[in-house]
């Protein structure tokens, strides 16, 4: 059984444990809406999708030439000249039979009519004489025929009442494709969440501010704008907030109202200027949580407000900032989204240098991966790997993931790596 957020205490929770208990937090998935397909590209679906026709609707031609009434058995493998019974272009239905032994002309996409089932394209069929509407056509090599070649069968893509796309499923260019061939001209996706943002600490200055003598510039409010976006959210940008208790709790009551999830960077430590955690317990319910990743800890989450709007309390640091969001909050996303809680996608590649961890720790490190000639995955490490140091984000293309079991992992070791893709 999966552990509520709130029973864990004190005690050190593992990555996994974190995240599935994170998943409790979230009560109703969001509510659906109806939009045109033109506008459902990066959202996602609030139902399965089901085919309501056969895709391609008939048995159809897949090229340009004659479809033939192939007898069974017998004549059709030996017979050259095949009198033509007519024509059908894409586009017109043919419902009169071909009797056997006869073929029509056709077209890519037109319907085969009935009696028919076979295609010979164009390029292998010689014809009596060009000047004269030709009553036949002549086949070279009618042994080689094979029963159904060069034919397209109803269905065949999707079939009526088959499931095309699962509920949760994010709506790239394929998906939009196949819900066109589908007939669907609009689509039940979720509404998209909103999301409120904080960042917190005096010393933080927005960007385009002088920047104070003690100042850091605010790199929080922008990596979750960017991560945010990638995961299809819509942003509310909430500043910010000062290492103040009231200016803390009047912020936050107000983004629980407006939002289906609140998410706030730095001021979740036990440090003396941490004004978020005393805000939060005075807001809602919420647990403190120590996590066994590197970078990353500490953390916050619950409830806000009567709303019960989710909240997590991301760490401070930039870099643990994106870490745990790439392994907390996606998986809260999935869950507002109606989505079971999934591990991450991961990849495994042959470690090109020494990589540094502790046992019962997840290490997180930045890392270039690169494919081989032979197809092979190979993995280095970026170089410093401070909590703070954003460039090594900016560089990495993962992240290598050395699990709590792991004390370090030596070049030519296969290691477990995330890649950092966006939403696809
Ligand atoms: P805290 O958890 O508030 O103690 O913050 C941990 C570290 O992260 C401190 O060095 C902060 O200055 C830094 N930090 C907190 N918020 C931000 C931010 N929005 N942008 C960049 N650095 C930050
Ligand atoms: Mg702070």
């Amino acid at each position: 059984m999966t552990l509520s957020c709130f029973d864990l205490g004190e005690q050190m929770l593992s990555v996994d444990e974190a995240r599935q208990a994170l998943a409790t937090l979230i009560e109703r998935p969001l509510d659906s809406e109806r939009i045109p397909l033109a506008q459902a590209y990066g959202r996602r679906l609030a139902a399965a999708v089901q085919a309501p026709i056969n895709v391609p609707q008939n048995t159809n031609a897949a090229m340009d030439g004659v479809a033939l009434a192939l007898p069974r058995q017998g004549v059709g493998a030996k017979q050259t000249h095949w009198p033509l019974a007519g024509e059908v272009l894409a586009g017109q239905y043919r419902s009169e039979l071909v009797p056997a032994g006869h073929c029509v002309r056709i077209t890519t996409g037109a319907p085969l009519p009935p009696g028919t089932d076979t295609v010979v394209m164009s390029e292998q069929l010689s014809e009596p004489s060009l000047d004269e509407q030709p009553a036949h056509v002549i086949i070279a090599s009618p042994e080689l025929l094979k029963h159904g070649q060069h034919v397209r069968q109803a269905g065949e893509d999707i079939a009526r009442g088959d499931t095309a796309l699962s509920a949760g499923v994010r709506i790239d260019a394929a998906s939009l494709g196949l819900l066109a061939a589908l007939g669907y001209a609009e689509v039940t996706v979720c509404r998209r969440p909103k999301v409120a943002i904080f960042s917190t600490g005096n010393e933080v200055t927005a960007p385009g501010e002088p920047l104070p003598k003690a100042g850091i510039y605010d790199a929080n409010r922008f990596t979750l704008i960017g991560l945010l976006t990638e995961q299809g959210a819509d942003v509310i940008d909430l500043g910010i907030l000062p290492d103040d208790l009231d200016a803390t709790k009047t912020a936050l009551k107000q983004a629980a109202e407006q939002s289906d999830l609140v998410i706030t960077s730095g001021g979740v430590s036990v440090g003396q200027a941490d004004f978020t955690r005393d805000a939060l317990e005075q807001l809602g319910r919420l647990a403190f949580w120590r996590v066994a990743l590197r970078p990353g800890r500490p953390m916050a989450c619950g409830w806000l407000g009567e709303t019960r709007t989710p909240f997590v309390g991301l760490p401070g640091n930039p870099v643990a900032v994106m870490v745990t969001f790439l392994q907390f909050v996606t998986t809260l996303l999935d869950q507002l989204h109606g989505q079971s809680v999934s591990p991450p996608h991961r990849r495994y590649a042959i470690a090109g240098n020494r990589l540094k961890s502790r046992l019962k720790r997840t290490d997180f490190i930045r890392g270039v991966y690169h494919t081989d000639e032979q197809g092979q995955l190979h993995v280095r490490s970026t170089g410093a790997q401070g909590s703070g140091i954003l460039t090594s984000m900016v560089a990495a293309n993962c992240l290598i993931e050395l699990a709590d079991d792991q004390d370090g992992a030596q070049p030519g070791e296969v290691v477990s790596i995330q890649p950092l893709t966006g939403w696809l």
